[in-house]
C-alpha cells in the first residue's frame, strides 16, 4: 500500500488533534484511516469516483 496524503485532523470520537492519511489500497479505492493519541482508529474505504459518462 502507497500513503497518497497524510496530515492532521481531529479524532471523529473524541475530537483530539490525530494523524490521518489515505492509503492507495489498488483496485482504484482508498484507506481513510485516523489514528488518535487514544488508541481511537477509524478507518472508510473508498471508492476513486471515476467519471462515468451516462449517454442521453
Ligand atoms: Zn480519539
Amino acid at each position: 500500500m502507497v500513503t497518497v496524503e497524510r496530515g492532521r485532523t481531529r479524532c471523529p470520537r473524541c475530537m483530539k488533534m490525530s494523524e490521518y492519511q489515505f492509503l492507495d489500497r489498488g483496485n482504484d479505492t482508498l484507506e481513510y484511516e485516523v489514528r488518535c493519541p487514544d488508541g481511537h482508529v477509524h478507518s472508510e474505504v473508498t471508492t476513486i469516483s471515476t467519471p462515468t459518462i451516462t449517454a442521453a
